[in-house]
């Protein structure tokens, strides 16, 4: 039953024109879900390759995600095991600085809630990035991103915040060696459980579509 009424949901996001006027580039929502994901991913927003394209992570943030995670793109791409919702859906096009924008500030606020309503599978939201975190872990996200993510503990078992892939990265994991040796290890290993090779049999499993949101009571708004 998630499954029958998660469809029309999808075909009512990706017709939303809420932000119409703001974006320069166009309304164009990238997501994907299926009700049977156990994992899902809640990103930043798309950039220029992903809006091109309409296929989220498409690009090296995307590549340096799945090395973190360990998932080849088939797995990653498999809509049935992994869900991917940003926490802004459209490209929320360039800042003066020459970087992107914020996500819609719209957009997580009006879809989000009803969205994971659909999802009763999902066992793990990966938050990725300060958008993400300061949405889902409210006052339990630290002042910054890094004392957020090093942190990661406390935010298990519902959630697991990462920094954004983004080539600064680079950088940023070698001042953080821990990150790589600790974290690093335990995402391999909860994802490979959710969504890895030997996942199949649990990841699309029939779920009784009157089992509650494991992430709780979502406010449709
Ligand atoms: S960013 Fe979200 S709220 Fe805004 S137009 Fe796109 S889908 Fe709609």
């Amino acid at each position: 039953m998630a499954e029958a009424t998660l469809a029309p949901l999808l075909r009512e996001v990706r017709a939303c024109r809420v932000c119409a006027e703001a974006l320069d580039a166009g309304c164009r929502p990238v997501l994907r879900a299926r009700a049977t994901a156990r994992l899902l991913i809640v990103g930043q927003a798309p950039g220029t390759r992903v809006h091109a394209s309409g296929i989220p992570w498409n690009d090296p943030s995307g590549e340096r995600l799945r090395a973190w995670m360990a998932l080849d793109p088939a797995r990653f791409y498999d809509q049935a095991r992994v869900a991917i919702i940003p926490m802004g859906f459209c490209y929320p096009g360039r800042a003066v600085n020459g970087g992107d924008l914020p996500p819609r500030p719209e957009c997580a606020p009006l879809w989000h809630g009803r969205l994971l309503n659909h999802l009763p599978a999902l066992d793990l939201v990966l938050l990725v990035g300060g958008y993400a975190q300061r949405h889902y872990l409210g006052d339990r996200a630290a002042r910054t991103v890094t004392a957020t993510v090093a942190a990661w503990r406390d935010a298990l078992p519902r959630f697991l915040p990462l920094p954004h892939p983004s080539w600064r990265t680079r950088g940023w994991v070698r001042r953080n060696p821990w990150f790589e040796a600790e974290l690093v290890p335990e995402l391999r290993r909860r994802v490979a459980a959710l969504a890895g090779a030997d996942a199949t049999s649990r990841a699309v499993s029939p779920v009784p579509d009157d089992r509650p949101s494991p992430l709780g009571p979502v406010p449709e708004a």
